[in-house]
């Protein structure tokens, strides 16, 4: 994709510091790490969204962010923690849109926050749930 950043640094048109490469994925340091060692994993074919990724190549991107968790676990960057993380969607926060798994180490005290909205601090019902269960059942 001609106007994709991670396509460029793909090609190797754009820098990246690469950390990992196989036939379906690529792991490479994101530039505005939310701790040191946050990374990204994206397919090596161009996917804008979850909805055009191949099923195959997604589950060799979770196989190699776990890896890559395991990695910064074991290393020596501050990491007592690791969260994965897919922004699929504008909506979601999802600013380049060739799909991507953030794998960023977490440890107490630092500055990454995940806030929910007012609403889920109600709990539903049983029967609110049953029926949002059942709605989704039948897509699947
Ligand atoms: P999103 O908000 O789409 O889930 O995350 C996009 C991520 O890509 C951000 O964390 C951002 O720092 C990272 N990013 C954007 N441009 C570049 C780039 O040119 N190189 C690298 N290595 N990361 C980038
Ligand atoms: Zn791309």
């Amino acid at each position: 994709m001609d106007n994709c950043i991670f396509c460029k640094i793909l090609a190797n048109q754009l820098p990246s510091s690469r950390l990992y490469q196989d036939d379906l994925c690529t792991a490479f340091l994101d530039i505005r790490p939310v701790n040191p060692g946050h990374l990204l994993v994206i397919p090596n074919k161009h996917a804008a969204s979850l909805a055009e990724l191949d099923p195959d190549t997604g589950a060799q991107i979770f196989r190699v962010g776990q890896r890559m968790a395991r990695a910064l676990r074991g290393g020596s960057l501050q990491c007592e923690g690791v969260n994965l993380f897919v922004a699929d969607g504008a909506a979601a926060g999802q600013e380049v849109f060739h799909v991507h798994l953030h794998v960023f180490p977490r440890f107490a005290g630092d500055a990454f926050r995940v806030t929910l909205g007012a609403s889920l601090k109600n709990s539903p019902t049983k029967a609110e749930l049953d029926s949002i269960a059942e709605g989704l059942r039948s897509r699947l």
